[in-house]
């Protein structure tokens, strides 16, 4: 599946705010956004673009969706499939689409805190690490549904970095509605999210009357 592999912080710096793309660099002083916070390119000092100039509607609409695909890590395509996925559902169009991409494989593990960012999360996904009831699942856009069961494979668990993981992910959070046993590195959806617990200052609103046009 196709990911952006382009440089990350350059993604913040576009949106203006901080997407904590990458864990713990993103709480120190390192990250790019503290130190160069205005956006990428010859004029994004001095440009139109850094400077606080009028904004359309479109560019509103257009910077809420790039920044929702930014934060979940998925390209055009799979973002506007989800659209389509969630305009023909009869709740909300714009939560069902934030809740189908907090359900993906990929951004549950990451909020189970068993990687340090979405890119990780997907990595492990991509290399077989974990099961989803019972069978191997690698596939990061996977969307799971409350009940689902997550264990890691046990080939995985003689390597360094799940034997250390239990300490690591720790000091990790783990969305509420989401259960985690550290010890046996599994967890379980106990339910899809609400619009409460989803976080990154997402508009979906503004998304929805993007892809309306
Ligand atoms: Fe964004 Fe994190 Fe890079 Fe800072 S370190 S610019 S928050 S990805």
């Amino acid at each position: 599946m196709a990911r952006y592999t382009g440089p990350v912080c350059r993604l913040c710096r576009r949106e203006n705010e901080k997407l904590f793309l990458k864990g713990s660099r993103c709480f120190s002083a390192k990250c790019a956004f503290e130190r160069r916070g205005f956006a990428p390119g010859q004029h994004g000092k001095s440009g139109a673009r850094g400077g606080a100039e009028r904004v359309s509607d479109y560019s509103r609409q257009l910077r809420a969706k790039q920044k929702a695909r930014r934060v979940y890590g998925v390209l055009e395509r799979q973002f506007r499939r989800n659209f389509a996925v969630a305009r023909k559902s009869p709740a909300q169009t714009g939560f069902t689409l934030l809740a189908l991409l907090e359900m993906r494989l990929d951004n549950v593990i990451y909020r189970m805190g068993l990687a340090e960012n979405r890119a990780q999360a997907r990595q492990l996904v991509n290399h077989g690490h974990f099961l989803v009831n019972g069978r191997r699942a690698d596939i990061p856009s996977m969307v799971l549904k409350q009940g689902d069961v997550i264990t890691l494979h046990e080939s995985a668990r003689q390597t360094t970095f799940f034997k250390e993981l239990a300490d690591v992910a720790e000091k990790r959070v783990c969305a509420s509605w989401l259960d985690r046993d550290l010890k046996s590195i599994s967890g379980r959806v106990l339910r899809s999210p609400e619009r409460a617990e989803i976080d990154g200052n997402l508009n979906e609103q503004l998304i929805v009357e993007y892809y309306s046009r």
